[in-house]
């Protein structure tokens, strides 16, 4: 994994300086702004740093059972990250400490959470509704409203990034918010490891047990366990015990119930029973709504001009957009400046798309940059010329319209004129030689840059 490019400059030398909770807010920053898992972010609100300096890294965990997830899941991420920050290796230690009990607000006991933690970030206030979307809230309003009711089964589905662990964390944390009730969220992966070792330590009465008590079950990313034969069976079991007994289930998948490879198919009509809802990537507003909400929870602020570029840009992943601006704002906050646009481009590379952005060039731009750049028509450089003068900027042209357009070889090869393998070819002359020829790389950026840019709503 990279800190790629410009942050990991920037951080190097002060990074090591910092006091240890500005040091871990950058490394948290860091890693939601990668976007790696989403729970990722609430495994790591459950450790506290204790000392961030030396070559050992010691981090209080509020429980045995959190420092044992986060030691299996995410040491060595941490581990990695860490030593890459401070600039040389070290290791990391989690303790058990457990946080003190404020007596007072200790909670009903009825009102539990079971399972895995909730993000308290994922509600309903903080959820931004567009056409993409809207169906899936309501339908998380209702049953958060009144659970077990109509919506029962809700099952939501889309696919990665767009919302549906949020959605279904903000239906447990409104009814934790507002009902004495037992809410347990698990993941599909976490089930069956749950499963498993129950079945391991011959368990499984107590596994069984254990959802007996549970008033909402939140069942996120299904697909997991769908085509596991006997964690399907146990799933289907667990299921039909909760929703014989009125409890409100919650089910969230990369796809459709049609779509899931369940290895019992008899299990569909149960998941299709309820309230079937699918989750669309947002439009164009509703991600730049989703950044304006996303800046005014950090109380924070970006150039309009970059906003819209993000928006822009990242078009199918709200995770990825999230990531960008996090990254942006850890840039901000690091370099105390705005970013200008071309730096924003830089900074959020790597989370764009390639495909989109390739989409906005086309052949007959960069033919079109290229005579410009070397003085010579469009119809030489299709033409037969094959003196070094015509000769290197089609070679360039090729490599252009293979790195920046979605077109194919033989598209390609037909507007230039050209074979197949001499495009080919061509191509693979510049990709060798502008790694080590640094004037030719220099001419590229430049007839890059006589580009419409991406940002050019064409
Ligand atoms: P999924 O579970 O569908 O892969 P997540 O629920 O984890 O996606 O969402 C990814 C990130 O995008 C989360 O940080 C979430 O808060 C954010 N997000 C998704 N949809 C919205 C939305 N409509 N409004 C605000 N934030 C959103
Ligand atoms: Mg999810």
């Amino acid at each position: 994994m990279g800190m790629n490019g410009q942050l990991n400059l920037d951080f190097g030398n002060k990074f090591a300086s910092l006091p240890d909770d500005k040091k871990w807010q950058v490394v948290c920053e860091h890693l939601a702004s990668k976007g790696l898992d989403s729970s990722l972010e609430v495994w790591l609100r459950q450790i506290k740093p204790l000392s961030l300096s030396g070559d050992k890294f010691v981090f209080a965990a509020s429980s045995s059972f959190a420092k044992e997830w986060i030691e299996k899941r995410y040491l060595s991420l941490l581990k990695e990250t860490l030593s890459q920050f401070e600039g040389n290796e070290v290791e990391v230690e989690l303790r058990v400490v457990p946080e003190k009990r404020d007596k007072e607000k200790t909670p009903s006991k009825r009102k539990t959470q079971t399972g895995l933690p909730l993000n308290p970030r994922y509600t309903f206030e903080t959820f931004v509704v567009g056409p993409s979307n809207r169906f899936a809230y309501s339908s998380a309003k209702a049953v958060s409203a009144s659970p077990g009711s109509s919506y029962n089964p809700l099952f939501i589905y889309g696919g990665v990034g767009l919302g549906k662990t949020h959605l279904m964390q903000a239906i447990g944390n409104s009814i934790l918010e507002n009902f004495d009730a037992n809410v347990m969220y698990v993941s599909g992966e976490y089930f069956t490891t749950q499963y498993i070792e129950a079945l391991k330590d011959g368990k499984i009465s107590s596994f069984r047990k254990k959802f007996r008590s549970v008033d909402i079950w939140l069942l996120d990313d299904i697909q997991f366990i769908a085509d596991k034969e006997r964690t399907t069976e146990e799933f289907f079991h667990t299921f039909n015990t909760l929703y014989e007994m009125g409890k409100q289930i919650v089910i969230c998948s990369d796809r459709a119930p049609s779509q899931l490879q369940l290895f019992h198919p008899r299990v569909r009509s149960r998941l299709e029973s309820g309230v079937i809802a699918g989750i669309r990537p947002p439009d164009f507003e509703t991600r730049l709504a989703i950044l304006e909400k996303k800046l005014e929870m950090e109380k924070a602020s970006l150039p309009q001009e970059v906003l819209l570029y993000i928006a822009k840009v990242i078009q199918s992943n709200i995770r990825a957009l999230e990531g960008a601006l996090v990254k942006l704002l850890a840039w901000t906050s690091i370099n105390n400046t705005l970013p200008s646009l071309p730096l924003a481009q830089e900074v959020i590379e790597d989370y764009i798309e390639k495909k989109e952005a390739k989409a906005n060039v086309g052949i007959q731009d960069i033919i079109s940059a290229i005579s410009k750049y070397f003085g010579i028509s469009p119809r030489t450089l299709r033409g037969k010329r094959k003196d070094k003068k015509v000769l290197l900027p089609r070679q360039i042209c090729m490599y252009l319209c293979r790195e920046l357009t979605p077109a194919s070889v033989t598209e390609i090869a037909k507007v230039l004129g050209r074979t197949h393998p001499a495009v080919l070819n061509g191509y693979n002359r510049i990709k060798e030689q502008i790694e080590r020829d640094k004037e030719l790389a220099s001419i590229i950026q430049k007839i890059i840059s006589l580009l419409p840019s991406p940002f050019e709503v064409r």
